[in-house]
């Protein structure tokens, strides 16, 4: 089958770009081996910036959130303030949310495969041939990788990927209507969170270094035990992807998870696997490099490298404890990145 443009993945990334490209009347197809819906271990925690782009979007688009406007910062196990935002953040059910997007897709006549991606080649008038693990071929002029933090694309592309961030995290019973993000020496480039969701709640931890025992250890310390009412599986780990790739070929673009756009600081995944995907259709349909469409975006990754630096720092976490004393300080820090 021969197709203008191949995407592999059918999380936001993948369904936001395929809608782009359908709604426009390109010719594509996406390819996810998973069967839908299907969960995806993640907060599930959408930014303003993030719903607002959708909004804009997929005007259409209906999915289920709890609104959450609360906002507590702790550090080593204390308090340090409680914001309440102008905005709330969405915390959505992935597994509702990702189903709710690739339908958006199917809408406008998007093709779905049911199979996994295995490699790619190129053939000698520049278009591309796209093995799938069933043994299926298709052919397209561009290949999309927006299949997460592991990536296929990516690593047939550039072999071994460093940029990835192991997080953990477990359902538990719901509590307060409200977030937590709490820092500590100790955690090394992470931090532990508490994000309400719509029937439970979730708790987590990650980072650099993060090992599921070092995770449990902070769970038990947070009395935070595994709750069989809400969560079958105690406790679900998975990698966000933290260093930003640039694909070496100009008709394969990775997008999303696949090419590392989390915030290094904040671990936010879901804007910017919104945004590159936005950018990635804007690309293609206007035949412009994806490096020049996604410029705003790869300019910001740079910055927030020095950024992270310096927040996780001793001095970064030393200024965060001083401007806590003042929390409408840390509501316009908190706000200018959500
Ligand atoms: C514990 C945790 C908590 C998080 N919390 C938040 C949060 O609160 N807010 C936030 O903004 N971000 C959060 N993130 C990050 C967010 O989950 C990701 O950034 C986001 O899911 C990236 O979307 P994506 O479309 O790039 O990839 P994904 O959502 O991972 O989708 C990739 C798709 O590709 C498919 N796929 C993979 N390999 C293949 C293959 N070989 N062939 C075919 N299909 C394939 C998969 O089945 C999947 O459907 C969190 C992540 C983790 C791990």
């Amino acid at each position: 089958m021969k197709y203008h443009v191949v995407i592999v993945g059918a999380g936001p990334a993948g369904s936001v770009c395929g809608y782009l490209l359908r709604k426009a009347g390109v010719d594509c197809a996406v390819v996810d081996f998973a069967t839908f819906p299907r969960d995806k271990i993640c907060g599930g925690g959408l930014t303003p910036k993030a719903y607002e782009l959708l909004q804009e979007l997929m005007p259409d688009l209906r999915y289920g959130y709890q609104g959450v406007r609360r906002f507590r910062l702790m550090m080593d196990g204390r308090t340090l303030c409680v914001v309440d935002l102008a905005k709330e953040l969405r915390m959505v059910r992935r597994k509702e949310f990702d189903y709710a997007l690739l339908k958006q897709y199917q809408s406008v006549g998007g093709e779905l495969i049911q199979d996994a991606f295995s490699r790619f080649e190129e053939l000698p008038d520049g278009s591309l041939r796209v093995t799938l693990q069933s043994g299926a071929q298709l052919e397209c002029d561009y290949l999309v990788g927006a299949d997460g933090a592991n990536s296929r694309v990516r690593r047939q592309l550039m072999g071994r990927y460093p940029g990835n961030t192991l997080w953990m995290e477990q359902y538990v019973t719901k509590g307060a209507n409200e977030f937590i993000f709490e820092f500590s020496r100790r955690y090394r480039k992470g931090y532990y969170y508490s994000f309400p969701n719509v029937d439970y709640d979730i708790v987590g931890m990650g980072g650099c270094y993060a090992s599921p025992r070092e995770v449990r250890a902070l769970l038990d310390q947070n009395k935070i035990r595994n709750d069989a009412a809400v969560s079958a599986s105690p406790l679900r780990g998975a990698n966000i992807s933290v260093q930003t790739v640039t694909s070496s070929k100009h008709n394969v673009i990775l997008i999303g998870d696949a090419g590392g756009f989390a915030n290094k600081l904040t671990y936010e995944g879901l804007y910017y696997a919104i945004a590159t995907g936005r950018n990635a259709g804007m690309a293609i349909l206007e035949g412009t490099d994806f490096a020049v469409a996604n410029r705003e975006i790869f300019r910001k990754k740079k910055k927030e490298i020095y950024i992270t630096r310096f927040v996780y720092s001793r001095w970064g976490l030393g200024l965060m404890r001083l401007g806590a004393h003042c929390p409408k300080l840390i509501k316009k820090a908190f706000e200018m990145n959500y």
